[in-house]
């Protein structure tokens, strides 16, 4: 199978909106170990990893899952401040979990 067959039924991005939208991936080495990417770069996330895009939503991000797996999820603080920066990065805020 190609490359491009893989990548069918994935939309492709056409407005810049759409190029910066964030989506959650994984890193390609890694288990459970979520960062973000904007959608023209999905190979790479945001704090500069190497990425697989998931099926996760973004309205996921930070969501703890089911309880009987046998490892948390992490989540790259790295990534959810330089995405959310009002959000991830003032003092005082509630920051996500370090790995
Ligand atoms: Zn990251």
């Amino acid at each position: 199978m190609s490359l491009f067959e893989t990548m069918k039924g994935v939309p492709v991005p056409k407005t810049e909106a759409e190029r910066n939208e964030l989506v959650v991936t994984e890193v390609a080495n890694g288990f459970w170990d979520y960062h973000l990417s904007r959608r023209a770069s999905i190979m790479r996330s945001l704090c500069g990893k190497s990425t697989l895009p998931t099926a996760i939503p973004l309205s996921a991000w930070g969501a703890k899952m089911e309880e009987n797996l046998p490892k948390a999820p992490s989540y790259c603080p790295a990534c959810a401040r330089l995405a959310w920066p009002d959000r991830e990065g003032g003092p005082g805020l509630v920051r996500w979990q370090k790995s």
